[in-house]
């Protein structure tokens, strides 16, 4: 018998923490690493940071953009967060879980509970913690882009952000990136062998018992 790759449904792996807890290094690195990874690019109504690019950190809209965006359901999930609109582009996202490709979603509580709305099996969510506040703390301000108003606010709303971790299926504390982007690789492993996920098990399976 010839070996054959049985059909795969790609999933949405969600990662939402506080700003500061390391997140979008964990996300940069898993996406280096992993080619059958890609990251969902949001858009949103916030101004572009020095260094970031539109099209590849965000889609850059202004606010009548997006609420027509919203009116014509182009958004799985979307969210105000810190005075700015973010949404997660439907139409990208089901292509590439049809495909077999997962989804990485930087994304907050508000866009994780969303997704847990409709998404269903193809949905796994993963919340990252700082260690402590202090370090919490350092990180938010190693930061150059943001302003010193703008830290304490984030400092402000990670507690409330920390508020949702109970509503995720896996908790890392972020003390080592190392370890923490080794730890959301084994739980892509895991995940991926999920049984809804693989759509082609019930022809291999069938195959087996009529014995070729
Ligand atoms: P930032 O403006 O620092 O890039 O992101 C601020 C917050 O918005 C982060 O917590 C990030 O996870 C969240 N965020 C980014 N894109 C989306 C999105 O499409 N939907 C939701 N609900 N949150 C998002």
């Amino acid at each position: 018998m010839s070996a054959f790759r049985i059909e795969r449904r790609g999933l949405m792996l969600v990662l939402s923490s506080p700003s500061g807890a390391g997140k979008t290094t964990i996300s940069r690195l898993l996406l280096e690493r992993d080619s059958n990874l890609s990251m969902s690019i949001s858009t949103t109504t916030r101004p572009m940071r020095p260094g970031e690019e539109d099209g590849c950190d965000y889609n850059f809209v202004d606010p009548t953009e997006f609420n027509l965006m919203v009116n014509r359901h182009e958004f799985l999930e979307h969210a105000k967060v810190f005075d700015n609109y973010y949404g997660t582009p439907r139409a990208s996202v089901e292509e590439a879980l049809s495909n077999g490709s997962d989804v990485i979603f930087d994304i907050d509580w508000q866009g994780a509970q969303q997704l847990g709305e409709v998404a269903g099996d193809d949905l796994v969510r993963v919340f990252i913690l700082p260690p402590s506040t202090d370090e919490l703390y350092r990180r938010l301000n190693q930061r150059a882009q943001d302003s010193d108003e703008v830290v304490e606010t984030r400092m402000a709303r990670a507690a409330d952000e920390m508020s949702h971790w109970a509503e995720y299926d896996f908790i890392i504390i972020n003390e080592d990136i190392e370890v923490s982007v080794g730890r959301v690789q084994s739980i892509l492993r895991a995940e991926r062998l999920r049984r809804q996920r693989q759509v082609g098990l019930s022809d291999f399976v069938k195959r087996l018992q009529e014995g070729y």
